[in-house]
């Protein structure tokens, strides 16, 4: 059983928990905190609760909710460590992993540079083969490799532009947004595309961003030119060849990402999440060489089976196929 904890229990560390209490391969040996708050009380029913610092254990004591030590003890009992903190912590907490000789992924919000390579499980997953330290990248870049990895490389891509439609905030959060704006990132290309390029290293990607005031999904609009004739359909039929990524149909009532999310809600998982990349197919056109399409991602689950296939390859001989299948198959993925 491979040994595993998770420093920051926050949307994508309580997540990433579960899932890999259902791999038969892998255990949660504890989950860290730092504030004994509702989330706290909840994990600790479910885990072995670690707080970050010790001068925090007096008000864990003091709200009642039972810990066993700190962050500390619990890298000494564990063979990686899911970095989910909140992003730009990443550098200081691999300092805490080195001293303790365990293994770490981070997440999308940390710099390329944290890891010794940035996955994605379709598109590079040998590449984190025994790897020390990982980086997921992030839910944006996660969706755009899931769509375009299969594109390229059975089609091939001169050129994508792609203008992300970003969401303000997590549902779970009041603080941030915009609420009533609509927020451009006056960057170009904003950072999407260099991050997509530590995955794919030759791809020719730009990109623009905007915030809007929606906490369900992002949503992509992608064009790209294709080095190799090709259909709709065709494309279409590459799509369906990969578990990881569902499409809808508008004509079926899919007209928003407000019905996307209904159906999630009606699949029963936990949390409603969607781990699959959606694709609306009738946005799919090929027009000469150019592909066209929209894409919605949920950004609170797309990275979930990725830091499960993440934490197989940085420490065992699972293959790639068979890692995704298992994934797959303790997800709900089919
Ligand atoms: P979050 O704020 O929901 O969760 C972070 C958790 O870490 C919180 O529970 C917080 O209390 C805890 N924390 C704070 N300081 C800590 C410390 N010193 N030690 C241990 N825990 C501490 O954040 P999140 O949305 O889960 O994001 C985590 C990472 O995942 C970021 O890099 C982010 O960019 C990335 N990411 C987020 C999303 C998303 O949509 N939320 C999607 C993909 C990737």
């Amino acid at each position: 059983m491979i040994k595993v904890a998770i420093n920051g229990y926050g949307t994508i560390g309580k997540r990433v928990a579960d899932a890999v209490s259902k791999q038969k391969d892998m255990q949660i040996v504890g989950v860290v905190k730092r504030t004994p708050d509702y989330v706290s009380r909840i994990a600790a029913d479910k885990h072995k609760l670690y707080v970050s610092e010790e001068s925090g254990l007096k008000a864990f004591e003091e709200s009642g909710i039972k810990v066993h030590g700190t962050v500390g003890d619990l890298l000494d009992d564990c063979d990686i460590v899911v970095d989910s903190t909140p992003e730009g912590m990443g550098d200081k907490n691999k300092e805490l992993y080195k001293k303790h000789h365990v293994k770490a992924i981070f997440q999308g919000g940390e710099k390329p540079t944290v890891g010794e390579a940035s996955f994605n499980a379709y598109a590079n997953f040998e590449e984190a083969r025994g790897k020390e330290f990982v980086r997921v990248v992030s839910c944006n870049t996660t969706a755009l490799m899931r769509s375009l990895f299969p594109i390229y490389s059975e089609l091939g891509i001169r050129k994508v532009n792609v203008t992300l439609v970003r969401r303000g905030t997590d549902p779970n959060d009041h603080k941030k947004g915009p609420m009533n704006a609509i927020e451009p990132s006056f960057s170009f290309p904003s950072h999407h595309a260099s991050d997509a390029k530590t995955i794919i290293r030759d791809l020719n990607i730009d990109s623009m961003a905007l915030k809007v005031p929606t906490t369900l999904m992002h949503t992509h609009v992608v064009l790209l030119d294709l080095e190799k004739e090709a259909s709709s359909n065709d494309v279409l039929d590459i799509w369906g060849r990969y578990n990881r990524i569902k499409l809808f149909n508008s004509k079926d009532g899919y007209k928003s990402t407000a019905q996307i999310m209904d159906f999630a809600r009606e699949l029963g998982r936990d949390r409603s999440d969607l781990f699959e990349l959606a694709i609306w197919k009738d946005s799919a056109h090929v027009n000469s060489s150019t592909l066209s399409y929209i894409q919605a991602v949920h950004q609170e689950s797309i990275v979930v089976p990725e830091n499960v296939d993440a934490i197989r390859a940085m420490t065992s001989e699972t293959g790639k196929e068979e890692s995704i299948k298992m994934t797959d198959s303790t997800l709900g993925i089919a």
